[in-house]
């Protein structure tokens, strides 16, 4: 990201200046140029940084920022701007989407009065996501129109773009990026700030927005008459274009990241093709489509993911009788898997046309890069209590027991030592699933959630296990924020998205409401009290709660280091009996063996002192680094 001390250059209303921006940067100057009023989300890696920035930024904008609950909630509090009169941009990750599908569909018939964009950030090979879900099929679904960029000044020039379509036919936009558009850092130009009104007004209109089936009939075809007329303005929209590289024999067509990397091999091969970039892809131009399949013999279809395109461009193929050969994902000349790269896109279009990729040889540095797993930072409050739940599991001799896991840093908790984590689905799921593992099996099923995941969609999954006499206890790992996508706040915390103060929502007088009866909170830091509240707890029958309460370790971190109050630990090798807790079962990334001893890695010690606790070391050998 910019440093803070520049980020308020994304406020500047000089047409023309040029800043280097993080896709994700741009999309909030996008946001800002398009004179957008309530922005939206739930933090969600690919598209984190936009909520960041216009968090950041929102006071000074004018506009309205909010993290809400969850990816439903934030697309119901845009819609209601929007058909309120207020330029709306809601923004979450591409499994946030299906949260938010179910007002997406409904919102989809009764249409915006201000633009609404909606903005799905893919993670085609899943670098933080638990699967890979093309999203652009959620256009198709829901009969609305899809934007996609492939650079940052196409995700802030694109984005205004959107805004004007969905204020066209008053129909909601999709606007999909992929983490490396996301992600990437690029020039971009920028444009005026457009001035919208700052106050909306709702006028009432029930045969519109109340989607009674006697309503929704009439604004389905409404819908569809919407998307027709679009098509006209796809085909002449500027976010589809032709470039044409050599001779231009064959064609290529493509959207997206896949655009930037075919264009690497084009350049670094030279190939001789005619390149149809689409950003405008639902609808999709037919009539350039059809007559660039005409004017070529062979076209390639380069997309990541599902063949959303391909399969549209056969049916165009088809439709107007076209003989043109068209090579894609379907005749298996590339995977419907993960993202691609030079090397993989080389290689299908060298099947395809022919020309030898060893022509160019490829400098490899053949210095592999040692593997490095992922682990929980030093200090961890969710190693402490993932120790403490292991050694208490243990302690009371539980056999077999089930761990079902959830979205967040915690999910960390599937790797070795702790292992527990034996099932994690998506958001909020493991409070339900631990109850249909209390129904299915006779194991001790413990779940694992975390504060924001609690509020996000975990209630009803609590909700569900104490109506149907689950044997559950649900560890609730509340570190005070939303850490793994950059510490946003949440309703468990005392400031909102705006930087104001709000009010705490209480975990446990919620879980009390719903009818939990054993209810403990625990400093996961003090492991005695955690490991007897866990012990409590597997001799209870029906749902527990244990909430370990603790600040992420990078929070309190900044804290100790602001405050001079920083201190580490070492180990004794006087005390220290080589039993090996530490580096084992404990497992701190700060602690090693080296040359036969215990060390601690001075560097990284966050001095939590969890390791000096008896245990942890049950000979005393790990003491605070004294400072003169
Ligand atoms: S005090 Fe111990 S557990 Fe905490 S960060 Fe340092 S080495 Fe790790
Ligand atoms: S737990 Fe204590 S005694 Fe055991 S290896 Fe670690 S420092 Fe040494």
């Amino acid at each position: 990201m910019i440093e803070m001390s520049g980020l308020n250059d994304l406020l500047t209303n000089e047409p023309g200046k040029k800043l280097f921006l993080l896709g994700n940067e741009a999309i909030a100057r996008g946001a800002i140029e398009a004179g957008v009023r309530v922005a939206t989300t739930y933090p969600g890696t690919p598209s984190s940084e936009v909520g960041n920035v216009l968090s950041e930024l929102a006071k000074k904008a004018g506009l309205y920022f909010q993290f809400s609950v969850n990816e439903k909630v934030a697309i119901e509090v845009a819609y209601s701007s929007a058909i309120s009169g207020l330029r709306s941009f809601v923004f979450m990750k591409h499994v946030g989407l299906n949260v938010a599908a179910d007002p997406l569909m409904s919102i989809a018939y009764t249409g915006v009065r201000a633009g609404l964009v909606v903005m799905s950030a893919d993670d085609p090979s899943m670098f933080s996501s638990q699967n890979e879900q093309d999203n652009r099929n959620y256009s198709e679904i829901a009969h609305i129109p899809l934007i996609e960029p492939s650079n940052s000044q196409e995700a802030k020039d694109f984005l205004r773009y959107a805004f004007e379509i969905s204020e066209m036919e008053h129909i909601p936009v999709l606007f999909r990026t992929t983490t490396r558009v996301s992600h990437q850092r690029g020039m971009v130009e920028l444009g005026d700030i457009e001035k919208k009104d700052a106050v909306g007004f709702f006028k009432s209109d029930p045969a519109n927005f109340v989607a009674l089936p006697v309503n929704s009939m009439g604004l389905k075809e409404k819908l569809v008459k919407k998307m027709e007329r679009l098509k006209t303005v796809s085909e002449g929209s500027k976010l589809n274009r032709i470039e044409t590289y050599g001779s231009g024999k064959y064609g290529i067509i493509t959207s997206g990241e896949a655009y930037n990397v075919m264009m690497d091999t084009v350049s670094k091969y030279g190939l001789d093709v005619s390149v149809l970039k689409l950003g405008f892809t639902n609808p999709l131009p037919e009539e350039m489509i059809s007559k660039f399949l005409r004017e070529h013999g062979n076209v390639i279809v380069v997309e990541e993911l599902d063949p959303f395109l391909e399969t549209r461009v056969r049916m165009i193929a088809q439709m107007h009788s076209i003989g043109t050969k068209i090579f894609g994902k379907l005749d298996g000349y590339f995977t419907f898997s993960h993202e691609y790269n030079p090397d993989t896109v080389a290689g299908s279009l060298s099947r395809i046309m022919g020309f030898d990729t060893r022509q160019v040889s490829v400098e490899i540095d053949a210095t592999a890069l040692p593997p490095r797993p992922p682990v929980l930072c030093p200090g961890c409050p969710h190693r402490a209590t993932y120790y403490a739940v292991k050694r208490a599991v243990k302690m009371s001799n539980i056999k077999n027991p089930v761990y079902s896991s959830d979205i967040g840093c915690y999910s960390l908790g599937v790797y070795d030592p702790y292992n527990e984590a034996d099932v994690m689905i998506e958001m909020g799921s493991s409070i339900g699933v631990g109850g249909g593992f209390s129904n299915a099996t006779d194991q001790k099923v413990i779940s694992f959630i975390g504060d924001s995941t609690f509020f996000h969609s975990g209630i009803p999954g609590i909700i569900n296990a104490v109506h149907n006499a689950s044997n559950v206890i649900l560890i609730v790992m509340d570190n005070r924020t939303t850490a793994m996508t950059g510490q946003q706040s949440n309703p468990g915390m005392n400031v909102n998205g705006m930087g104001d103060p709000a009010p705490e929502v209480s975990i446990e007088a919620i879980v009390r409401a719903i009818g939990v009866q054993y209810v403990k909170t625990v400093d996961p830091y003090d492991l005695k009290s955690t490991l007897l509240a866990v012990s409590g707890a597997l001799r209870e029958n029906g749902v527990s709660v244990i909430v370990a309460r603790r600040e992420c370790a990078m929070i309190r971190d900044d804290r100790m280091r602001s405050k001079k109050e920083w201190k580490t630990f070492q180990v004794n090798p006087e005390k220290c009996k080589l039993c090996m807790n530490c580096v084992e079962k404990f497992s701190c990334p700060a602690i090693f063996i080296e040359g036969g001893k215990i060390e601690i890695d001075q560097n990284i010690c966050d001095g939590c002192g969890v390791c000096a606790e008896p245990y942890v070391c049950p000979f005393k050998a790990i003491e605070e680094v004294q400072t003169a």
